[in-house]
């Protein structure tokens, strides 16, 4: 990741949603985004131009376009009409993103348009979030890794997130994944935890 006097920033046409440049790079404010945060809390996160990409909730395409500046190609999910308008234009001006109107809860629905990816990165705010990502494995290569970001008062708004936290890492594990790493992304977004796990088989 390329981090300017402590500041995360990517190489790439700014101007896509307002985003300030600095020494013409373009600022990736963990505020605004959950991975912006991850980099920040876990510097050893890292993306490349080898990866391929699948990313599920992407919104307005914020945190899309971001990983585009640094991967091979991201196929961009999302399920809202308004915020895939604004998906598809920051499509129009990356080579590398492919914006899918579709549901993440049924895979079948992209299934025809997405080759296998080095990483699957989640982050839709349903209650059945951990369920999401297990149906999403199979585009996932083996070896390849699972970014889970976890916003536990999605999943049920009455039970305590460090509860949340634990029940979805062990529905993650019992789907056969090995979590590497799990940890809370405070103080960039309350209530929100990430957790990287690896498809061994
Ligand atoms: N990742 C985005 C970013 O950093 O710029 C923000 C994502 S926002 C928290 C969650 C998005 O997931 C919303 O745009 C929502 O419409 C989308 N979403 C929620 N459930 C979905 C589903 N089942 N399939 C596709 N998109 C979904």
């Amino acid at each position: 990741m390329i981090i300017i006097d402590g500041v995360l920033v990517s190489k790439g046409q700014g101007g896509v949603y307002g985003e300030k440049m600095m020494k013409g790079y373009r600022v990736w404010s963990p505020n605004r985004s959950k991975f912006a945060a991850l980099a920040m809390i876990r510097p050893g996160t890292d993306l490349n131009p080898d990866l391929k990409v699948l990313y599920l909730g992407a919104a307005n395409g914020t945190t899309v376009s971001h990983f585009a500046d640094y991967v091979n190609c991201v196929y961009a999910v999302e399920f809202a009409p308004r915020p895939m308008q604004d998906l598809i234009e920051v499509s129009r001006r990356r080579t590398n993103i492919i914006p899918i109107m579709a549901d993440a809860g049924n895979p079948r629905e992209y299934a025809p348009f997405v080759e296998s990816v080095d990483m699957v990165y989640q982050d839709v705010a349903q209650p059945n979030q951990a369920e999401i990502a297990i149906m999403n494995l199979p585009f996932l290569k083996k070896g390849g890794i699972l970014i889970l970001m976890l916003k536990t008062r999605s999943v049920d708004v009455t039970v305590s997130p460090k509860t949340v936290f634990l029940d979805t890492l062990k529905e993650l594990e019992e789907s056969g994944l090995e979590i590497e790493d799990a940890c809370w992304l405070e103080p960039y977004h309350h209530d929100h935890a990430c957790i990287i796990c690896r498809k061994n088989s």
